[in-house]
């Protein structure tokens, strides 16, 4: 029997296969679950070609949440296929490259508002997508960077998931009279795409990697998948607005 043997997913970000959502996808689906993925824009094709790696065929549909009709989309395309939901994975983020760095103070609303709307606005999205098709409750898991306090150079990357933060605990509130539960995990810093885009990002590796109780491997996401499947899974039953940390207990340690 699997974790999530009867459960059907749909999980965006996964874009190559070091995407933190593809070790999601993958161990899903060992797990028993049906997975539907999203992606966007020019990495749409490379998101198709991501999902021939995984270990059973996955649709691919075209979504760029910050397109409304991709998201009116999406729900039909998804409604044709499945009677329900059961899960959604939110692994989206994009900010302005001025947007990170040295220099919190260069970018301009503009700039900041492209960042707070795929990275933050873009949980309430899909979960206005998704949501009524999750008629026997479900779960909802997104994937965050703990931004309880302030880092070296990812500056309104850091804002925007604060916002995140936020967001989960206000759709928390709002859906678990349908029995829907929104969490996210705080992951440490793996080696994706995304990653790379940040200016500085070494200076985290070597953080985690020393001060890290349990250590920590930016090569590594397995525990970051496992985390996503259980809290997709049914063995998290009274758990929402909640933050699971997932960087080898970095966040609780001072110096
Ligand atoms: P990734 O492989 O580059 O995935 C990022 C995904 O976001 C891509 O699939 C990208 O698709 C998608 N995306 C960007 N703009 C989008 C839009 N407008 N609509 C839909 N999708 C869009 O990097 P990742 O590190 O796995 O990132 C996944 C999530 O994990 C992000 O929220 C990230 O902040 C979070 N996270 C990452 C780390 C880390 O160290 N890697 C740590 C903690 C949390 P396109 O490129 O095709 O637009």
């Amino acid at each position: 029997m699997g974790l999530l043997d009867e459960k059907r997913l749909v999980i965006t970000g996964v874009l190559t296969d070091a995407s933190l959502a593809f070790g999601v996808a993958e161990l899903a689906q060992r797990e028993g679950a049906t997975v539907i993925l999203t992606g966007a824009g020019r990495g749409l094709s490379l998101t198709e070609r991501t999902a021939r790696k995984l270990p059973q065929a996955a649709e691919v549909l075209e979504l760029d949440v910050t397109v409304p009709e991709h998201l009116e989309r999406v729900r039909t395309e998804v409604a044709a296929r499945w009677e329900r939901v059961d899960g959604v994975l939110h692994a989206i983020g994009f900010a302005p490259a001025n947007c990170l760095g040295d220099d919190f103070m260069a970018p301009t609303w503009d700039d900041v508002a492209v960042a707070m709307n795929v990275s933050a606005y873009s949980l309430k999205a899909l979960a206005d997508a998704f949501v009524p098709l999750m008629t026997e409750g479900g779960s909802i898991v997104g994937l965050d960077f703990d931004a309880t306090v302030a880092w070296p150079a990812y500056n309104w990357m850091g804002v925007a998931k604060a916002a995140l933060e936020s967001c989960s605990r206000y759709l928390a509130r709002d859906l678990g009279s349908r029995r829907i539960r929104v969490n996210l995990v705080a992951a440490g810093p793996v080696k994706t795409m995304a990653a790379k885009s940040i200016p500085g990002f070494a200076q985290f590796e070597e953080q985690f990697e020393t001060r890290a109780p349990l250590g920590w491997n930016v090569n590594d996401s397995s525990a970051v998948a496992r985390a996503v499947v259980a809290l997709l899974s049914d063995w998290f039953p009274m758990t929402t607005g909640e933050m699971v940390h997932v960087d080898g207990g970095y966040h609780a340690i001072g110096a």
